[in-house]
């Protein structure tokens, strides 16, 4: 199995342990960053030039809809952001129990060539098909 859990090293750096404290700064910069500062915000180069969105359009409109609660009009706008938004709550879960009751850490190791590709092609599917998905969101509206 390429996942396994371990405990920390004496003196290694607990990923957990930050990731509990990032992740809500991070709630909350982009929170108070897109409810109080949205319209400074700027627009998109890519849109402005070529009026073909990037992966990343949406991102504020989904971000500002998850804010308000309304979840499947942030998957409309941009669903990787909001799959992104909502699995950062899992997560930040999940690190701050391990990080909190000091139990194994969970780590990745790729056993293989597949097993080190297989998120990474993950990652770049997850971006074109994103990309895709606003490509068309912008030709219907
Ligand atoms: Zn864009």
């Amino acid at each position: 199995m390429p996942f396994y859990r371990r405990p920390l090293i004496p003196g290694e750096i607990s990923a957990e342990r930050w990731l509990s404290v990032l992740i809500p700064v991070g709630w909350l910069t982009g929170g108070i960053t897109v409810l109080q500062f949205q319209e400074w915000l700027p627009w998109c180069i890519l849109f402005r030039v070529t009026g073909i969105p990037c992966p990343a359009c949406g991102g504020t409109r989904s971000t500002l809809a998850l804010a308000h609660g309304h979840i499947g009009q942030a998957f409309y706008f941009n669903p990787a952001w909001t799959l992104l938004c909502l699995g950062s709550i899992a997560v930040w879960l999940w690190c701050a129990g391990t990080a909190w009751r000091r139990t194994p850490v969970l780590r990745y190791h790729a056993n293989s060539k597949l097993g080190a590709w297989l998120p990474r092609a993950g990652v770049i599917a997850a971006v074109v098909l994103n990309w895709l998905w606003n490509c068309w969101r912008e030709m219907a509206s």
